[in-house]
Order: C-alpha cells, then structure tokens, then sequence
C-alpha cells in the first residue's frame, strides 16, 4: 500500500519542524502516510498546489507567506478560516479542497493545556496583523479575555483585522482595539508576537513597558531564531514561551482534519523539545 502524501509549503521552509512532528503522530496512532517540505517561488503558489494535487497529495500546510493565497484555491472554507480570511490547513477529496485554519485554537490549546494559563478576564496584547495573527484573533476572542490590543507595523492591517472581528468581540463581551507598535499604551497579562520580527532575526518589535511583571510572552517562533524575544521577556521579568507546543497543537488539529484521528500532542511535544535539546 502506497503512503497518502502530505507536505508543509512554505518560503522559507527549511526550519519547519512540521515533517517531524507528522511522521511522529502517523507513528504513534499508526496512521500510514508521508509528510516532506516544499519550498515554494513566492509568485509560484497556485502552481504547486495543482503541482501537489497531480502527484496524488492528500494535504498540505501553509505556512509564510502564503496563507492569504489559500482560500481562493478552496470549493469550501471553513468558518474559522472564513473570519481570518488565511489558510494554514488544506485538504484534497477528489475535486474539493477545504480550506481551514487550525493556528488559532493550536495558539489556545497551547496556552490553555500545555502552558497552563486561562485568559478570561485578561488583558492581551496581539503583535502583529499578518496570516498568522489573523489566525488566532477569533480563538483568542472565544477564550473570553476582558481586553485585546492589536499592534502591528501597519496599522492600516490591524485595524481591518479588528473590524472584521468586531461582531466576534461584541457577542463574547470582548473590548478590542488598536495601535502602532511605538505607540502601545498600558501593560498585559499576555504578550504575543505574532510578526515575523524574530524570523528574521529584527528587534522585539514593542518596548518592555507593555509587560506586566510575571507575564506570558509568547512569541510565534522556536528554536534559535526565538531566543532573542525569549531573552528579552525573561530580562523584563516575564514568563518566555516560543511557540512550538503552538506548532504541535495546530498540526494536531490538522491531522484530525486529513485523517479523523486525534494524536498525543502533549507526548509529541515533549518528545519534540527533547530532540532540539539534544540536538542544541
Ligand atoms: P505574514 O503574513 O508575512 O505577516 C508578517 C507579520 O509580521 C506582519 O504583521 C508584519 O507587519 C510583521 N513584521 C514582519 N517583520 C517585522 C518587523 N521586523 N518588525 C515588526 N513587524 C514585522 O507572516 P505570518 O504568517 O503572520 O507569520 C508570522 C510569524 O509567525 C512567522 O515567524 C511564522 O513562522 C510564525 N508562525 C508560527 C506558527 C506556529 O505554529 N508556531 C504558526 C504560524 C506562524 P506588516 O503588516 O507591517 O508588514
């Protein structure tokens, strides 16, 4: 029997731990399939998706900086990724492909089981108004924060991303608003770099100010490239988390999605961080 594909398509790609973390759920729930790494010319996403498709793919991720090029290749999207208007997820039945996008409640399982920390009734600062932040505003909204702020580069970005969450908030009791990065004003229980600035190794791109003493900062990113903001946050009195349990969580959803099994992603976390520290 032939192994169903799977693949991450991304640019860059070559530090995503997604192969990994899928052949270890196909391992432990014995599920029988490939996952590889693709990377993408960034004017050449349509095509390698049909490229995919034609060689028998099942799946792919998505990951930077394509996930606003998603849903349009979609015959049906999910609600989730309807809201984020991004895709991390798709899946290919014949001549459907779902769109979905599993960041988000990856993003809130991960806070919630892994870190251990419940946001209702918090004050949340969101860095960032890109693919992935889109990702995770609507779950964050659901997890019932009393107050989350939207600080992006371009503000023109995160102002969308709030109006279009704007009925979300209103229904769960949700202040939401806006701001440029310099100008952040107060401080938060929760600080979460959604940007891409420790991807490329940028500044933390908010000043220590917006930290509450003892708080989560959680930045997107792990392995090496994460160091920086981790240090940064720990310097500032701060609980640092990168954000692999976040990468496992939302490939967990993924995989339930492709192949209606729901794998051990705590267990695959930890097994993850032992293999980068050994590997460190
Ligand atoms: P994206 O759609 O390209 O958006 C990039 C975001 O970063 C935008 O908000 C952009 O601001 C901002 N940005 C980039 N460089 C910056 C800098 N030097 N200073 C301040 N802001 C900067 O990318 P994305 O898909 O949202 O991904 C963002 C990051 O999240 C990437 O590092 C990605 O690897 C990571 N990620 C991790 C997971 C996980 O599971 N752990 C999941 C998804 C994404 P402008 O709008 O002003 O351009």
């Amino acid at each position: 029997m032939t192994a169903d594909l799977y693949c991450v398509m991304g640019n860059p790609v070559e530090h995503s731990k997604s192969p990994w973390i899928h052949a270890r759920f196909a391992e432990l729930t014995g599920q029988h399939l490939q996952y590889g790494k693709r990377l993408i010319a960034l004017d050449g996403f349509a095509q390698a998706v049909a490229q995919f498709r034609a060689e028998g793919g099942r799946g792919c991720n998505i990951t930077v900086p394509f996930k606003f090029q998603a849903a349009p290749l979609a015959t049906q999207t999910s609600p989730r990724a309807e809201l984020a208007q991004a895709c991390n997820v798709l899946r290919f039945d014949g001549d459907r492909v779902f769109a979905d996008n599993t960041d988000g409640i990856g993003l809130a399982n991960d806070i919630r089981y892994n870190a251990g920390v419940h946001l209702d009734g918090l004050d949340l600062l969101l860095v960032g108004a890109g693919g992935a932040a889109a990702g995770v505003l609507g779950p964050l909204i659901e997890a019932r924060p009393r107050r989350i702020v939207v600080a992006n580069r371009t503000l023109s970005r995160a102002t969308a991303l709030v109006e279009r969450h704007a009925p979300l908030a209103g229904r769960h009791g949700v202040a939401l608003a806006t701001s440029g990065l310099g100008q952040v004003e107060g401080s938060y229980a929760v600080v979460i770099n959604a940007t891409a600035s420790s991807m490329s190794g940028a500044e933390v791109p908010v000043p220590a100010s917006v930290l509450k003493p003892g708080a989560l900062a959680y930045d997107f990113m792990y392995g090496p490239a994460a160091e920086g903001f981790m240090q940064w946050a720990r310097d500032h009195g701060a609980v640092a988390r990168d954000g692999l349990g976040m990468l496992v969580e939302q490939a967990a959803e993924a995989f339930l999605l492709w192949r209606g099994v729901r794998p051990p992603s705590a267990q695959v976390l930890a097994d993850l961080q032992g293999e980068m520290a050994r590997a460190a």
